[in-house]
Formats: C-alpha cells, structure tokens, sequence
C-alpha cells in the first residue's frame, strides 16, 4: 500500500523545518509543490534531490490527480508541499487526499507548521474552541454574509489576510462585530519581524501594514451570538451601501 504524505514546511523559518520532513522528501517518488523553483530552494536547503517536483496549484491541482495515482499505483509514495506551512489549509491538497483515498490509498502527514495554529495558540483570547475562516470573500453579498456569520460566532475566529486589505478587513469586522469586540492581529510569523498587537477592533494599531497576517477574533457574547441573521444583516445594509 502506498501513501499520500503532506507534508508541513517552514511558514518563514527555516529552522522549522522538520528532520522527519526531510526523511519524507528525500525518499517519496513524487513531490507536488505550488511553485518547482521555491520547494527546489528548500530542498536544496535540506540537502536533499529536487528533480521529482511536479507543479500542483489551485489551478493544476485537478491535472495532477493522475499523475499522483499512477505513482502510487506503482507502489511508491507522493508527497505533497505548499509554499508555506501545511497543504490543504488554505491551500491545494485537499483533492489530492480525497483522490487517493478514493483509489484506496494511505494518507499521513508530517504535521508542523500553519500560521493560523501559531496565531490563535500567541493570541490571548480562548483556544479551547476556534473556528478557521481562511480567507475573506473579497466583496458583494458573499462578503456581507460572511462578516454576519462571524459576528455571531461564539467561537474565537480565525482569518487569513493581505497586508493589502488587513486593514479595510478590520474595518469591516468593526462594523459587523462592534468596536470592542477583542482581537488579536499576528504579521511575519516566526520570522524577523515577527509581531503580534492585541486590542480591541477599535484599538488594535496595526501602524504600516507589511507582511503577511492572521487575524484572531474573540468570539461573540452571548447575548450578540444571539442576534438573528436578519438583526445582523441589517446592521451590515450599510456596508453594503459602502460597496464592501
Ligand atoms: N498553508 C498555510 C498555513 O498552513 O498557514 C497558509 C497558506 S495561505 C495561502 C497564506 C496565508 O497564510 C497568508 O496570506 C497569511 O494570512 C497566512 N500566513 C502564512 N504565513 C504567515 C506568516 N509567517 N505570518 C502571518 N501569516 C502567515
């Protein structure tokens, strides 16, 4: 039986990658990366061979389902890497999985690093439950809804965002959540300029946006989980009118 590996990289230092990611690199037939030069790098880093890299993006992840099952109908095993920290959290690896399963295959991970694990366990605010959000919807309706379902989640809220729109992002949470809604705000993970500010959505000073962020959001008191989705759309007609 062959195996499916994901396998986790560095989200920004080296030094976090893993010696049994480098076992599995070195020894899988295939690796499916989202970019050949980048995961060659770190390959290279690792000291280990570059030349069994095939490109699987969010674009070419469907293509590469065939040549993944004919590696490990072989009976050799693939692995699977993202640009950065963990494949099929935010990024392509989730049809991969379900192909393989689907064929009968084994999947494993080499668990390691993700950003939204590191931000929300350095946030502050409760870890016991959290939900992932990924990425905003950039706008229109899909936008709207979303921010009201957050607005009424108990649950501390995850989020992916662009230093390009973390602040507009903040904005809009504001006026969905309320002003003193806590929040945490994680830019640069593990690398130089790493930093974390806590406030709340009113308070919280993210100063020059630069880098890549994961937003924490404190989960809705119970008497806001409360409101209904018609309450909560309302209070968001005008941010549709703002063209949110
Ligand atoms: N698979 C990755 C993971 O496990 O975290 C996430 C990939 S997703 C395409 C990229 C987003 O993750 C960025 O836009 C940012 O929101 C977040 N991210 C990745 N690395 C980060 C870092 N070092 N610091 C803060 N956020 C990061």
């Amino acid at each position: 039986m062959s195996t499916l590996w994901l396998v986790a990289t560095p989200i920004g230092n080296l030094g976090d990658l893993q010696p049994r990611a480098v076992e599995i690199l070195d020894r899988v037939a295939l690796v499916c990366c989202e970019d050949t030069r980048r995961t060659g790098l770190l390959l290279q880093h690792a000291g280990i061979r570059a030349e069994r890299l095939a490109v699987c993006n969010e674009h070419t992840e469907y293509a590469r389902i065939d040549d993944m099952l004919d590696v490990l109908g072989s009976g050799r095993d693939v692995a699977v890497v993202s640009d950065a920290g963990t494949p099929g959290v935010s990024d392509p690896g989730e049809r991969l999985v379900a192909a393989a399963l689907d064929a009968g295959h084994d999947v494993s991970a080499v668990p390691g690093p993700s950003a939204a694990v590191m931000a929300v366990t350095v946030s502050g605010l409760p870890t016991d439950r959290f939900v992932f959000e990924g990425f905003l919807p950039r706008k229109g309706r899909d936008r709207t809804e979303r921010l009201a379902e957050i607005a009424a989640e108990r649950r501390t809220v995850v989020i992916y965002e662009s230093p390009q729109r973390v602040v507009k992002s903040i904005a809009d949470l504001a006026a969905a959540c309320g002003a003193d809604r806590r929040v945490s705000v994680s830019r640069e993970l593990t690398k130089l300029y790493e930093e974390t500010v806590h406030g709340t959505l009113a308070t919280v000073d993210l100063g020059e946006p630069r880098g890549e962020y994961v937003i924490v959001l404190d989960g809705a008191p119970v008497d806001d989980a409360e409101a209904t989705d018609d309450e909560v759309r309302r209070s968001l007609a005008a941010l549709l009118a703002d063209g949110a």
